[in-house]
């Protein structure tokens, strides 16, 4: 009967939080998570086995996991430790799923006899594996060939792609599996982040279909992620609720046709968890140069390379001020090196001291930050149901310098007369 009243986090909680916590800081708002995770599994709602497994990589805090777990998600992972952090949120091995690129075998082994999912991308590996281990099932990473988005650099899709096995040696892939007596349980494909059309989905999950046809014991078809989320104000998001109602039904049509209620699945990183986001620095400078005010903030690419690795956009706002005067600043770090997060942004006037926020900083923002500059790595703090909960420390000295060891190169001291 106990109805839960969500309260939706405001500026003034992020502005306590910053307070409480300190700077630079990284909020996620739990219930922003939970509502795409629901979003995505209602669109959905019209096949009989959906499963998300939530790709770990974009934002790996044990807590957000435990948090995905609780909302009935399994994970998806691509290195041996993140099916380690897995297992230690709670996930059982048959909701996890490991999908890695370019590990050794060894690896793989080492998570079969884990229990997870396997999905391997490298017809190498597989003919050894399949050789090794025919009982295991294993799933398979294709790569359909389709190009998603327009950023060569997050279309992983295109002919002389890493990833996946190309659809055009099919044959060869046969072949092994027939070989090796091994068994094959899902199909998978990952064309990539930033889908921007679904068509372009929709083509890729027919050839999907096809390939699926040729193996007789599958349990899932996995469509791996790329949903776009919007950065600003009038960027295309996929339409999900659309997606979902075309999906399905094509996929309801291909189990009639294959004889059994497979389950569909998704490993989304960005869509669950982007928006959720809010990474709050504090100005420590106001610069005047002839041209530029720039806003130079406790933090750089160290915390969040995002802007200068790929040239994402995050908006950023003044939440001390968000009712001042709006002018236009650069925003850019600390770092001895060029760390820009935005140019020539419009923001309520900013003074030294003020909070500043950049939105979307949930995923591949905290995992990829580095100690770069020995600066210590961000807290991160999670606001669920109305509350902070601390989920990440910020470091401290001793995280810098504890796995180093000190040599000591100075010249030997004549060593005392001993007597
Ligand atoms: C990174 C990754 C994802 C998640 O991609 P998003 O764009 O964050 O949704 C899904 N599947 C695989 C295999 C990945 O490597």
């Amino acid at each position: 009967m106990s109805e839960i009243i969500i309260v939706l986090m405001k500026n003034t909680d992020l502005v306590k939080i910053a307070n409480e916590f300190g700077s630079p800081v990284y909020v996620y708002d739990g219930e922003k998570i939970e509502s795409q995770y629901k979003r995505l599994t209602n669109a959905f709602k019209g096949v009989k086995h959906l499963k998300i497994n939530y790709a770990v990589k974009a934002l790996s805090n044990i807590s957000i996991l435990k948090l995905l777990k609780t909302l009935g998600s399994g994970i998806d992972t691509v290195s041996i430790q993140e099916v380690q952090l897995g297992l230690e949120a709670g996930f059982s091995p048959n909701q996890i799923i490991y999908t890695p690129n370019g590990v050794s075998l060894d690896e793989i082994e080492e998570a079969a006899k884990l229990g997870v999912k396997i999905n391997i991308d490298n017809l190498s590996i597989l003919e050894q594996f399949g050789t090794k281990h025919p009982k295991t099932p294993v799933c398979i990473r294709i790569n359909p060939h389709v190009m998603a988005g327009g950023n060569a650099n997050i279309s992983v899709g295109h002919i002389d792609s890493k990833f996946g096995i190309s659809i055009h040696q099919i044959p060869h892939l046969l072949r092994i599996v027939e070989n090796t007596k091994m068994n094959i349980n899902g199909i998978h494909m990952h064309t990539g982040s930033d889908i921007l059309d679904i068509d372009v989905f929709l083509y890729a999950s027919e050839i999907l279909f096809e390939t699926a046809k040729q193996f007789k014991n599958l349990e899932f078809i996995d469509f791996g992620s790329g949903f776009k989320v919007p950065y600003k104000t009038g960027d295309i998001e996929t339409n999900i609720e659309e997606l979902g109602k075309k999906l399905s039904s094509k996929f309801n049509a291909f189990c009639e046709d294959y004889g059994k209620d497979l389950t569909l699945a998704f490993e989304p990183g960005k869509f669950l968890v982007s928006e959720s986001g809010h990474f709050l620095t504090k100005v420590n400078a106001v610069k005047q140069t002839t041209s530029t005010v720039f806003a130079q903030v406790d933090s750089g690419f160290n915390h969040l390379i995002r802007p200068m690795f790929y040239g994402s956009h995050h908006e950023i706002d003044n939440i001390s001020n968000p009712n001042g005067r709006e002018r236009f600043y650069s925003v850019v770090g600390y770092i001895c090196e060029t760390d820009t997060f935005g140019n020539n942004r419009r923001i309520n006037e900013i003074k030294e001291g003020d909070i500043l926020r950049f939105k979307n900083a949930g995923a591949y923002c905290f995992s990829m930050a580095s100690n770069y500059n020995s600066r210590y790595r961000p807290a991160e703090v999670l606001w669920y149901r109305d509350k902070a909960h601390l989920i990440r420390k910020r470091e401290t000295f001793d995280d810098i310098i504890h796995n180093q060891i000190a040599v000591d190169f100075s010249p030997q001291k004549k060593k005392a007369a001993t007597v």
